[in-house]
């Protein structure tokens, strides 16, 4: 049996719970069914450690996936196109701004790969996304990382102070996993403007639709007055797609063709479907935000009741302090079927939970809770 490596990163996490439990995720191809509320035994984990939004797809992405199947025999060119198109239309840019991938991580692979080769130096925050610094390492890229400050926000003054004369790229996540936080649009475009003109500044707005705070917003205006700048969204986010595989990115046209040159796959037929599809069902877009925020703020507010600390998180996830190392919380919440377990060093006692349905939000809450308890007690 053949496993992905997505797969197999589940498997390894289960496995250190229950190798049946794991065994179990596997077999079901991945399929991870929300638990009935309760987060005691039940068939499947809930499975809070990849950023995913359970509510997608939408319905009418659904919709489309199933009635793409007959024609899924067909090369998807005109499909491009027409996705193409209509993100051109939804970012006010012309179509050659605009850069398809199989996921934004294949576009973020791509810009390391640009950018790193050749021992091209790479600028990136500690912690953050590692796609693009994982892939230009293996391009021979040098790689700087800056750690975030005191509330676990990107340090643009320190990111601009390690800029040398072979900097080829900085990388900033923004809103930024796994931390959470967000910076102002103001602080990267002043940051972009004291870049020498050779610099790409990636921003990696995949969970900004997920920001609610004022000045948090796109930087797509850089752009639009030439910067060399490249703007990275993504359909596995609020769209709720990621095993669907697409993302894009708005960039200058010269900037566009070297990415799309260094791509290694093309687009699928379903994706470039599903990704229009759920572009028009803003009935579902704002309502999985509506319960994505409204979810977040109910498990800050017991972070702070149970006096945890956490970053202001503007994701779909929540990234706190656990108190002790994240290895006793993770094989506590594993006995209750709920896994949350990735460490991300530094921070080895804090947690980066991904915010659920509902029912998954209570099963989590309650977990907290019974951790909380029993460490106080102990
Ligand atoms: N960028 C960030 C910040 C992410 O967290 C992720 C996935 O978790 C991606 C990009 C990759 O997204 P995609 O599924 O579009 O490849």
């Amino acid at each position: 049996m053949d496993l992905s490596r997505r797969e197999l990163l589940t498997a390894s996490a289960l496995a250190l719970a229950s190798p049946k439990v794991a065994w179990s995720a596997v077999s079901a191809g991945g399929r991870r069914v929300a638990a009935d509320g309760a987060g005691a035994a039940s068939a499947q984990p809930i499975v809070l450690c990849w950023n995913e939004n359970p509510y997608g797809p939408s319905p009418a992405a659904r919709a489309v996936l199933s009635g793409t199947i007959p024609i899924a025999c067909r090369y998807p060119d005109e499909d491009i196109e027409q996705l193409v198109a209509v993100l051109a239309k939804k970012e006010k840019f012309p179509a050659a701004h605009i850069v398809v991938g199989t996921g934004s991580g294949e576009l973020l692979c791509a810009l390391g790969f640009l950018h790193g080769k050749g021992g091209g130096e790479i600028i990136a925050a500690e912690p953050t996304y590692a796609e693009l610094t994982n892939y230009a390492k293996h391009a021979g890229a040098e790689l700087k990382f800056v750690p975030v400050d005191k509330q676990l926000n990107h340090d643009l003054a320190a990111m601009r102070a390690a800029v040398s004369a072979r900097t080829r790229a900085v990388y900033i996540c923004n809103p930024n996993n796994p931390t959470g936080t967000a910076i102002s649009a103001a602080a990267i475009r002043s940051f972009v403007g004291s870049l020498p003109d050779s610099v790409t500044t990636i921003v990696d707005e995949a969970y900004l639709d997920f920001a609610d705070t004022d000045g948090v917003q796109t930087v797509t205006d850089l752009v639009g007055a030439g910067k060399r700048v490249v703007v990275l969204r993504t359909f596995s986010k609020i769209h709720g797609m990621a095993g669907v595989r697409c993302g894009y990115g708005i960039t200058r046209p010269d900037l566009a063709a070297e990415i799309a040159a260094a791509r290694m796959s093309s687009a699928n037929i379903f994706a470039m479907r599903a990704a229009r599809a759920s572009l028009a069902d803003e009935a579902f877009l704002t309502d999985t935000r509506r319960r994505i925020i409204a979810s977040r703020k109910r498990i800050t507010d017991e972070l702070q009741r149970l006096g945890l600390a956490y970053a202001r998180p503007q994701t779909n996830f929540v990234f706190f302090d656990t108190g002790a190392p994240l290895a006793r919380f993770d094989q506590f919440m594993k006995t209750r079927n709920i896994l949350v377990g990735r460490l991300f060093p530094p921070y080895n006692n804090w947690c980066r939970i991904t915010i659920g349905t509902e029912p998954e939000t209570d099963a989590f809450l309650r977990g907290l809770q019974a951790y909380t308890a029993k460490r106080t007690q102990a």
